[in-house]
Protein backbone atom coordinates (compact mmCIF):
# COMPACT_ATOMS: atom_id res chain seq x y z
CA UNK A 1 0.00 0.00 0.00
CA UNK A 2 2.76 1.89 1.04
CA UNK A 3 4.43 1.55 -2.44
CA UNK A 4 1.33 2.29 -4.25
CA UNK A 5 0.75 5.60 -2.81
CA UNK A 6 4.24 7.12 -2.74
CA UNK A 7 4.05 5.47 -7.12
CA UNK A 8 1.53 7.02 -7.26
CA UNK A 9 2.92 10.21 -5.10
CA UNK A 10 5.74 9.88 -7.99
CA UNK A 11 3.72 10.02 -10.87
CA UNK A 12 1.75 13.19 -9.73
CA UNK A 13 4.93 14.76 -9.86
CA UNK A 14 5.40 14.45 -12.63
CA UNK A 15 6.02 17.50 -14.52
CA UNK A 16 4.11 17.45 -17.80
CA UNK A 17 2.29 14.90 -20.00
CA UNK A 18 4.39 12.75 -21.70
CA UNK A 19 3.55 13.46 -25.63
CA UNK A 20 2.94 9.85 -27.29
CA UNK A 21 2.43 8.40 -30.34
CA UNK A 22 1.62 4.81 -31.05
CA UNK A 23 2.31 3.11 -34.43
CA UNK A 24 0.20 0.17 -35.41
CA UNK A 25 -2.18 0.88 -32.55
CA UNK A 26 -5.06 -1.62 -33.38
CA UNK A 27 -3.00 -4.69 -32.59
CA UNK A 28 -2.13 -6.80 -30.14
CA UNK A 29 0.74 -4.80 -28.27
CA UNK A 30 -1.06 -1.17 -29.67
CA UNK A 31 -4.72 -1.91 -28.01
CA UNK A 32 -2.61 -2.86 -24.75
CA UNK A 33 -0.74 0.24 -24.76
CA UNK A 34 -4.14 1.93 -25.50
CA UNK A 35 -5.37 0.61 -22.17
CA UNK A 36 -2.50 1.38 -20.34
CA UNK A 37 -2.61 5.22 -21.45
CA UNK A 38 -6.05 5.36 -20.93
CA UNK A 39 -5.95 4.29 -17.44
CA UNK A 40 -3.47 6.78 -16.50
CA UNK A 41 -5.29 10.03 -18.80
CA UNK A 42 -3.48 12.74 -16.61
CA UNK A 43 0.07 11.50 -17.19
CA UNK A 44 -0.02 11.30 -21.37
CA UNK A 45 -1.10 13.47 -24.21
CA UNK A 46 -1.62 11.53 -27.22
CA UNK A 47 0.05 13.23 -30.95
CA UNK A 48 -0.55 10.15 -33.16
CA UNK A 49 -1.91 6.68 -33.72
CA UNK A 50 -1.77 4.48 -37.07
CA UNK A 51 -3.69 1.50 -38.54
CA UNK A 52 -3.34 -0.66 -41.14
CA UNK A 53 -6.64 -0.83 -42.36
CA UNK A 54 -9.31 -1.06 -39.15
CA UNK A 55 -10.52 2.42 -39.25
CA UNK A 56 -13.57 1.85 -36.85
CA UNK A 57 -11.12 0.84 -34.05
CA UNK A 58 -8.54 3.97 -34.82
CA UNK A 59 -11.01 6.64 -34.91
CA UNK A 60 -12.50 4.76 -31.91
CA UNK A 61 -8.93 4.56 -29.78
CA UNK A 62 -8.37 8.56 -31.57
CA UNK A 63 -11.76 9.43 -29.90
CA UNK A 64 -10.73 7.89 -26.27
CA UNK A 65 -7.56 9.35 -26.21
CA UNK A 66 -7.69 12.80 -27.90
CA UNK A 67 -5.28 12.14 -29.95
CA UNK A 68 -4.23 14.72 -32.54
CA UNK A 69 -3.75 12.30 -35.81
CA UNK A 70 -5.19 9.20 -36.44
CA UNK A 71 -3.36 7.69 -39.67
CA UNK A 72 -4.31 4.20 -41.91
CA UNK A 73 -1.69 2.67 -43.88
CA UNK A 74 -4.73 1.38 -46.42
CA UNK A 75 -5.29 4.40 -48.58
CA UNK A 76 -8.65 3.36 -49.62
CA UNK A 77 -9.70 3.30 -46.23
CA UNK A 78 -8.62 7.41 -46.17
CA UNK A 79 -12.64 8.51 -46.94
CA UNK A 80 -14.21 6.51 -43.76
CA UNK A 81 -11.37 7.39 -41.53
CA UNK A 82 -11.91 11.09 -42.58
CA UNK A 83 -16.48 10.18 -42.18
CA UNK A 84 -15.38 8.43 -38.71
CA UNK A 85 -13.15 11.35 -37.09
CA UNK A 86 -15.94 14.15 -38.49
CA UNK A 87 -16.38 16.60 -36.05
CA UNK A 88 -13.86 15.67 -34.02
CA UNK A 89 -11.09 18.18 -34.90
CA UNK A 90 -8.87 15.18 -35.03
CA UNK A 91 -6.52 15.30 -38.24
CA UNK A 92 -7.03 11.99 -40.69
CA UNK A 93 -3.57 10.77 -42.85
CA UNK A 94 -3.39 7.76 -45.37
CA UNK A 95 -0.94 5.85 -47.16
CA UNK A 96 3.59 5.33 -46.54
CA UNK A 97 3.46 9.18 -46.34
CA UNK A 98 0.46 9.07 -43.57
CA UNK A 99 2.61 6.60 -41.42
CA UNK A 100 5.63 8.51 -42.29
CA UNK A 101 3.79 11.88 -40.82
CA UNK A 102 2.68 10.18 -37.63
CA UNK A 103 6.52 9.11 -36.99
CA UNK A 104 7.44 12.77 -37.31
CA UNK A 105 4.75 14.22 -35.19
CA UNK A 106 6.37 15.70 -32.09
CA UNK A 107 6.01 13.04 -29.93
CA UNK A 108 8.67 12.53 -27.46
CA UNK A 109 7.79 8.36 -26.99
CA UNK A 110 6.79 6.40 -29.76
CA UNK A 111 5.55 2.90 -29.51
CA UNK A 112 6.54 1.11 -32.60
CA UNK A 113 4.16 -2.02 -32.64
CA UNK A 114 3.55 -1.98 -36.25
CA UNK A 115 4.29 -5.93 -37.76
CA UNK A 116 7.11 -6.48 -39.99
CA UNK A 117 8.51 -4.50 -42.30
CA UNK A 118 6.17 -2.37 -42.88
CA UNK A 119 6.45 -0.69 -39.34
CA UNK A 120 10.23 0.66 -40.67
CA UNK A 121 9.90 4.15 -42.70
CA UNK A 122 8.09 5.55 -39.05
CA UNK A 123 10.21 3.99 -36.93
CA UNK A 124 13.54 5.68 -38.78
CA UNK A 125 11.51 9.10 -38.72
CA UNK A 126 11.22 8.71 -35.35
CA UNK A 127 14.49 8.07 -34.80
CA UNK A 128 15.65 10.89 -36.96
CA UNK A 129 14.23 13.17 -34.79
CA UNK A 130 15.30 12.13 -31.38
CA UNK A 131 12.23 10.57 -30.06
CA UNK A 132 12.57 7.86 -27.30
CA UNK A 133 11.31 4.47 -29.34
CA UNK A 134 9.29 1.34 -27.62
CA UNK A 135 10.38 -1.14 -30.02
CA UNK A 136 8.03 -3.91 -30.01
CA UNK A 137 8.45 -4.06 -34.30
CA UNK A 138 11.04 -7.12 -34.39
CA UNK A 139 10.94 -7.19 -37.65
CA UNK A 140 12.40 -3.67 -37.91
CA UNK A 141 15.69 -3.84 -36.84
CA UNK A 142 16.48 -7.52 -38.08
CA UNK A 143 16.14 -5.91 -41.18
CA UNK A 144 17.68 -2.51 -40.37
CA UNK A 145 20.19 -3.60 -37.86
CA UNK A 146 23.16 -0.80 -38.23
CA UNK A 147 21.04 0.90 -40.18
CA UNK A 148 18.53 1.91 -37.59
CA UNK A 149 21.21 2.52 -34.61
CA UNK A 150 22.50 4.88 -36.54
CA UNK A 151 19.70 6.66 -37.54
CA UNK A 152 18.88 6.45 -33.72
CA UNK A 153 22.23 7.45 -32.64
CA UNK A 154 22.71 10.43 -34.86
CA UNK A 155 19.12 11.76 -34.16
CA UNK A 156 19.83 11.12 -30.61
CA UNK A 157 16.74 8.78 -29.86
CA UNK A 158 17.00 6.35 -27.64
CA UNK A 159 15.14 2.47 -28.11
CA UNK A 160 13.41 0.69 -25.18
CA UNK A 161 12.96 -2.96 -25.75
CA UNK A 162 9.51 -4.05 -25.43
CA UNK A 163 9.63 -7.13 -26.61
CA UNK A 164 9.51 -9.14 -23.15
CA UNK A 165 12.52 -11.06 -22.89
CA UNK A 166 14.59 -7.73 -24.36
CA UNK A 167 12.78 -5.61 -21.63
CA UNK A 168 13.92 -8.22 -19.49
CA UNK A 169 17.41 -8.16 -20.03
CA UNK A 170 17.52 -4.41 -20.28
CA UNK A 171 16.01 -4.75 -16.67
CA UNK A 172 18.42 -7.33 -15.65
CA UNK A 173 21.86 -5.71 -17.47
CA UNK A 174 24.30 -3.92 -14.98
CA UNK A 175 25.19 -1.27 -18.14
CA UNK A 176 27.91 -0.23 -15.58
CA UNK A 177 29.66 -3.39 -15.43
CA UNK A 178 29.48 -4.60 -19.40
CA UNK A 179 32.84 -6.40 -19.70
CA UNK A 180 31.64 -8.39 -16.43
CA UNK A 181 28.82 -9.83 -18.93
CA UNK A 182 29.23 -13.62 -20.39
CA UNK A 183 26.35 -14.20 -22.02
CA UNK A 184 22.99 -13.31 -22.49
CA UNK A 185 20.02 -15.98 -22.07
CA UNK A 186 16.76 -15.60 -24.01
CA UNK A 187 14.06 -18.19 -23.19
CA UNK A 188 11.63 -19.50 -25.21
CA UNK A 189 8.85 -21.06 -24.38
CA UNK A 190 8.47 -23.22 -27.35
CA UNK A 191 5.04 -22.46 -28.40
CA UNK A 192 2.23 -24.85 -29.10
CA UNK A 193 4.27 -27.57 -31.13
CA UNK A 194 6.81 -28.25 -28.50
CA UNK A 195 6.23 -31.52 -27.57
CA UNK A 196 4.47 -32.18 -31.44
CA UNK A 197 6.63 -34.67 -33.72
CA UNK A 198 7.27 -33.55 -36.94
CA UNK A 199 4.63 -36.05 -38.59
CA UNK A 200 2.07 -34.10 -36.41
CA UNK A 201 3.94 -30.59 -37.68
CA UNK A 202 3.25 -30.94 -41.10
CA UNK A 203 -0.58 -31.48 -40.73
CA UNK A 204 -0.71 -28.43 -38.04
CA UNK A 205 -3.17 -26.03 -39.27
CA UNK A 206 -3.19 -22.10 -39.29
CA UNK A 207 -6.01 -21.87 -36.03
CA UNK A 208 -3.40 -24.68 -34.33
CA UNK A 209 -0.30 -22.39 -34.73
CA UNK A 210 -2.00 -19.26 -33.47
CA UNK A 211 -3.13 -20.67 -30.51
CA UNK A 212 -0.20 -19.70 -28.57
CA UNK A 213 -0.61 -22.10 -25.32
CA UNK A 214 0.78 -18.82 -22.70
CA UNK A 215 0.74 -15.31 -24.38
CA UNK A 216 -2.17 -13.78 -26.62
CA UNK A 217 -0.49 -11.93 -29.34
CA UNK A 218 -1.48 -11.27 -33.07
CA UNK A 219 -1.45 -13.89 -35.94
CA UNK A 220 2.27 -13.30 -37.56
CA UNK A 221 3.80 -13.77 -34.28
CA UNK A 222 2.07 -16.91 -32.88
CA UNK A 223 2.80 -18.44 -36.42
CA UNK A 224 6.52 -16.92 -35.82
CA UNK A 225 6.51 -18.64 -31.68
CA UNK A 226 5.04 -22.07 -33.22
CA UNK A 227 8.24 -22.41 -35.77
CA UNK A 228 10.35 -20.98 -33.12
CA UNK A 229 11.56 -18.24 -35.88
CA UNK A 230 10.24 -15.75 -33.06
CA UNK A 231 13.00 -16.39 -31.17
CA UNK A 232 15.50 -16.70 -33.88
CA UNK A 233 14.82 -13.13 -34.84
CA UNK A 234 15.02 -12.16 -31.43
CA UNK A 235 18.46 -13.44 -31.16
CA UNK A 236 18.96 -10.92 -34.03
CA UNK A 237 17.31 -8.19 -32.16
CA UNK A 238 19.41 -9.15 -29.00
CA UNK A 239 22.56 -9.12 -30.76
CA UNK A 240 21.99 -4.92 -31.96
CA UNK A 241 19.84 -4.02 -28.86
CA UNK A 242 23.06 -5.40 -26.31
CA UNK A 243 26.11 -5.24 -28.57
CA UNK A 244 26.10 -9.10 -28.05
CA UNK A 245 28.19 -11.35 -30.19
CA UNK A 246 25.80 -14.32 -31.90
CA UNK A 247 27.68 -17.09 -29.65
CA UNK A 248 26.96 -15.85 -26.41
CA UNK A 249 23.57 -15.59 -26.92
CA UNK A 250 21.72 -18.96 -25.50
CA UNK A 251 18.28 -19.97 -25.94
CA UNK A 252 16.67 -22.04 -23.60
CA UNK A 253 13.28 -22.88 -23.76
CA UNK A 254 11.23 -22.56 -20.43
CA UNK A 255 7.62 -23.77 -21.08
CA UNK A 256 5.90 -21.71 -17.70
CA UNK A 257 7.19 -18.09 -19.58
CA UNK A 258 7.64 -17.07 -15.76
CA UNK A 259 11.42 -16.15 -15.97
CA UNK A 260 10.97 -13.51 -19.35
CA UNK A 261 15.22 -13.94 -20.02
CA UNK A 262 18.47 -13.70 -17.63
CA UNK A 263 21.95 -12.00 -18.03
CA UNK A 264 24.33 -14.07 -17.02
CA UNK A 265 27.51 -12.61 -15.24
CA UNK A 266 31.46 -13.41 -15.00
CA UNK A 267 31.21 -14.46 -11.19
CA UNK A 268 28.96 -16.78 -11.67
CA UNK A 269 25.52 -14.67 -10.99
CA UNK A 270 23.11 -15.07 -13.11
CA UNK A 271 20.36 -12.23 -12.77
CA UNK A 272 16.53 -13.05 -14.43
CA UNK A 273 13.45 -11.22 -14.46
CA UNK A 274 10.09 -13.01 -13.38
CA UNK A 275 7.04 -11.89 -13.89
CA UNK A 276 3.28 -12.82 -15.41
CA UNK A 277 2.91 -13.36 -18.82
CA UNK A 278 0.97 -10.05 -19.25
CA UNK A 279 2.77 -7.90 -22.23
CA UNK A 280 1.28 -4.63 -20.10
CA UNK A 281 4.42 -4.96 -17.54
CA UNK A 282 7.36 -4.61 -20.16
CA UNK A 283 5.00 -2.10 -21.93
CA UNK A 284 4.59 -0.28 -18.54
CA UNK A 285 8.19 -0.66 -18.23
CA UNK A 286 9.00 0.83 -21.43
CA UNK A 287 5.90 3.82 -21.22
CA UNK A 288 7.08 5.28 -17.71
CA UNK A 289 10.71 4.77 -17.66
CA UNK A 290 13.02 5.35 -15.84
CA UNK A 291 10.20 5.40 -13.27
CA UNK A 292 7.69 2.74 -12.63
CA UNK A 293 3.94 2.76 -13.25
CA UNK A 294 1.04 0.24 -11.74
CA UNK A 295 -0.76 -2.30 -14.27
CA UNK A 296 -3.59 -4.31 -13.57
CA UNK A 297 -1.34 -7.56 -14.72
CA UNK A 298 -1.49 -10.18 -12.42
CA UNK A 299 1.11 -10.96 -9.80
CA UNK A 300 3.47 -14.08 -9.24
CA UNK A 301 2.54 -16.56 -6.63
CA UNK A 302 5.06 -18.04 -5.66
CA UNK A 303 3.76 -20.67 -3.43
CA UNK A 304 1.37 -21.25 -6.36
CA UNK A 305 3.90 -21.82 -9.35
CA UNK A 306 4.61 -25.68 -8.71
CA UNK A 307 7.87 -25.94 -11.43
CA UNK A 308 10.11 -23.77 -13.36
CA UNK A 309 11.67 -26.19 -16.06
CA UNK A 310 14.30 -25.63 -18.81
CA UNK A 311 15.10 -27.76 -22.05
CA UNK A 312 17.32 -27.25 -24.82
CA UNK A 313 15.79 -26.59 -28.26
CA UNK A 314 15.40 -29.09 -31.15
CA UNK A 315 17.12 -28.01 -34.07
CA UNK A 316 15.78 -30.65 -35.93
CA UNK A 317 11.77 -29.58 -35.64
CA UNK A 318 12.55 -26.13 -35.36
CA UNK A 319 15.14 -25.42 -37.86
CA UNK A 320 14.38 -22.05 -37.92
CA UNK A 321 16.91 -21.01 -35.01
CA UNK A 322 19.60 -22.37 -37.17
CA UNK A 323 18.57 -20.28 -39.80
CA UNK A 324 18.55 -16.88 -37.84
CA UNK A 325 22.31 -17.82 -36.44
CA UNK A 326 23.66 -18.35 -39.33
CA UNK A 327 21.80 -14.60 -41.25
CA UNK A 328 23.27 -13.12 -38.02
CA UNK A 329 26.76 -15.06 -38.55
CA UNK A 330 26.48 -13.74 -42.29
CA UNK A 331 25.47 -10.09 -41.64
CA UNK A 332 24.90 -8.17 -44.83
CA UNK A 333 21.74 -8.50 -46.64
CA UNK A 334 21.32 -11.88 -45.30
CA UNK A 335 19.28 -11.08 -41.81
CA UNK A 336 17.39 -9.01 -44.36
CA UNK A 337 16.25 -11.81 -47.02
CA UNK A 338 15.46 -14.33 -43.64
CA UNK A 339 12.76 -11.22 -42.13
CA UNK A 340 11.23 -11.14 -45.91
CA UNK A 341 10.98 -14.65 -46.36
CA UNK A 342 9.44 -15.58 -43.48
CA UNK A 343 7.06 -12.80 -44.00
CA UNK A 344 5.60 -14.36 -47.02
CA UNK A 345 6.29 -17.83 -45.72
CA UNK A 346 4.06 -17.16 -42.83
CA UNK A 347 1.11 -14.97 -44.42
CA UNK A 348 0.59 -17.93 -47.33
CA UNK A 349 0.36 -20.20 -44.27
CA UNK A 350 -1.72 -18.40 -42.60
CA UNK A 351 -3.41 -18.66 -46.11
CA UNK A 352 -3.41 -22.12 -46.31
CA UNK A 353 -1.21 -22.49 -49.79
CA UNK A 354 1.28 -24.08 -47.80
CA UNK A 355 1.60 -26.00 -45.06
CA UNK A 356 3.72 -25.11 -41.63
CA UNK A 357 7.10 -27.35 -42.09
CA UNK A 358 7.01 -25.10 -45.38
CA UNK A 359 7.53 -22.02 -44.04
CA UNK A 360 10.92 -23.18 -42.77
CA UNK A 361 11.65 -24.89 -45.83
CA UNK A 362 10.87 -22.02 -48.00
CA UNK A 363 13.20 -19.62 -45.48
CA UNK A 364 16.23 -21.82 -46.04
CA UNK A 365 15.62 -22.14 -49.85
CA UNK A 366 15.61 -18.66 -50.10
CA UNK A 367 18.27 -17.35 -48.02
CA UNK A 368 20.83 -19.72 -49.26
CA UNK A 369 20.09 -19.14 -53.06
CA UNK A 370 19.55 -15.24 -52.35
CA UNK A 371 22.44 -14.79 -49.86
CA UNK A 372 25.21 -16.20 -52.31
CA UNK A 373 23.68 -13.30 -54.57
CA UNK A 374 23.93 -10.39 -52.14
CA UNK A 375 27.27 -11.62 -51.26
CA UNK A 376 29.73 -9.44 -52.94
CA UNK A 377 27.64 -6.42 -52.18
CA UNK A 378 28.56 -3.58 -49.73
CA UNK A 379 26.38 -3.92 -46.15
CA UNK A 380 22.96 -1.92 -46.64
CA UNK A 381 23.72 1.23 -45.99
CA UNK A 382 19.99 3.00 -45.86
CA UNK A 383 16.30 2.43 -46.59
CA UNK A 384 16.10 2.76 -50.11
CA UNK A 385 18.81 -0.74 -50.15
CA UNK A 386 16.99 -2.11 -47.68
CA UNK A 387 13.92 -2.01 -49.10
CA UNK A 388 14.59 -2.99 -52.64
CA UNK A 389 16.14 -6.02 -51.60
CA UNK A 390 12.71 -6.58 -49.72
CA UNK A 391 10.96 -6.46 -52.32
CA UNK A 392 13.40 -8.92 -54.24
CA UNK A 393 13.10 -11.36 -51.62
CA UNK A 394 9.17 -11.01 -51.28
CA UNK A 395 8.88 -11.97 -54.96
CA UNK A 396 10.91 -14.35 -54.62
CA UNK A 397 9.45 -16.15 -51.56
CA UNK A 398 6.32 -15.42 -53.26
CA UNK A 399 7.14 -17.53 -56.28
CA UNK A 400 8.47 -20.78 -54.27
CA UNK A 401 4.87 -20.90 -52.08
CA UNK A 402 2.84 -20.54 -55.06
CA UNK A 403 4.83 -23.41 -56.27
CA UNK A 404 4.82 -25.32 -52.81
CA UNK A 405 1.19 -25.38 -52.91
P1 LIG B 1 -0.86 -7.41 -34.54
O1 LIG B 1 -0.98 -8.15 -35.82
O2 LIG B 1 -1.82 -7.70 -33.45
O3 LIG B 1 -0.89 -5.84 -34.82
C1 LIG B 1 -0.13 -5.26 -35.80
C2 LIG B 1 -0.42 -3.77 -35.94
O4 LIG B 1 0.28 -3.31 -37.11
C3 LIG B 1 -1.88 -3.43 -36.15
O5 LIG B 1 -2.16 -2.15 -35.61
C4 LIG B 1 -2.01 -3.37 -37.66
O6 LIG B 1 -3.08 -2.56 -38.10
C5 LIG B 1 -0.67 -2.77 -38.04
N1 LIG B 1 -0.23 -3.17 -39.38
C6 LIG B 1 -0.20 -4.42 -39.91
N2 LIG B 1 0.27 -4.40 -41.17
C7 LIG B 1 0.55 -3.10 -41.45
C8 LIG B 1 1.03 -2.44 -42.60
N3 LIG B 1 1.34 -3.10 -43.72
N4 LIG B 1 1.21 -1.10 -42.54
C9 LIG B 1 0.92 -0.41 -41.41
N5 LIG B 1 0.42 -0.98 -40.29
C10 LIG B 1 0.24 -2.33 -40.32
O7 LIG B 1 0.65 -7.64 -34.05
P2 LIG B 1 1.21 -7.64 -32.55
O8 LIG B 1 1.11 -9.00 -31.99
O9 LIG B 1 0.67 -6.48 -31.80
O10 LIG B 1 2.77 -7.40 -32.83
C11 LIG B 1 3.27 -6.13 -33.22
C12 LIG B 1 4.78 -6.20 -33.18
O11 LIG B 1 5.20 -6.41 -31.84
C13 LIG B 1 5.38 -7.35 -33.99
O12 LIG B 1 6.58 -6.95 -34.56
C14 LIG B 1 5.63 -8.42 -32.95
O13 LIG B 1 6.70 -9.27 -33.29
C15 LIG B 1 5.99 -7.59 -31.74
N6 LIG B 1 5.70 -8.22 -30.45
C16 LIG B 1 4.43 -8.57 -30.15
C17 LIG B 1 4.16 -9.19 -28.92
C18 LIG B 1 2.75 -9.55 -28.53
O14 LIG B 1 2.54 -10.01 -27.40
N7 LIG B 1 1.75 -9.39 -29.37
C19 LIG B 1 5.21 -9.47 -28.05
C20 LIG B 1 6.49 -9.09 -28.40
C21 LIG B 1 6.73 -8.47 -29.60
MG1 LIG C 1 9.35 -12.00 -27.29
Amino acid sequence: MELSRKLARAQAASPRPRHVTILGSTGSVGCNTVDLIAGAPEAFQVEALTAHSNVGLLAKQARRLGARLAAVADDTRYAALKEALAGTGIEAAAGRSGLIAAGERPAEWVMAAIVGFAGLPPTLAAARRGATIALANKEALVCAGTVLLNAVRNGGARLLPVDSEHNAIFQCLDEGNREAVERLILTASGGPFRTWTLEQMAHASPAQAVAHPNWDMGAKISVDSATMMNKGLELIEAHHLFDMPEDRIEIVVHPQSVIHSMVAYADGSVVAQLGDQDMRVPIAHALAWPRRMRTPAARLDFAKLSALTFEAPDPIRFPALRLAREALRVGGYAPIILNSANEIAVSSYLDSEIGFLDIARIVEDVLNRMTRRFESRAAPSGFDDIHAVDEQVRAEARLMCSAGR
